[in-house]
């Protein structure tokens, strides 16, 4: 994902902002990290440059 993304993206919870940290970038995008609300304290992860954005309970 790009890092502009993150102005787009909000917590599906709660709507609340969130956090990026990154765990490996390239020079255009993030590969691998994650997206903390900083409300609910939910953690979304990001695989192969993809946010997971679902809810904790409708991941497998
Ligand atoms: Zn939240």
């Amino acid at each position: 994902m790009k890092r502009d993304l993150l102005d787009i993206l909000a917590c599906p919870m709660c709507k609340g902002d969130l956090i990026l940290e990154v765990f490996e970038e390239n020079e255009s995008e993030i590969l691998a990290g994650k997206l903390c609300c900083r409300a609910c304290n939910e953690i979304y992860p990001i695989e192969d440059g993809i946010p997971n954005m679902l809810p904790p309970e409708l991941r497998e």
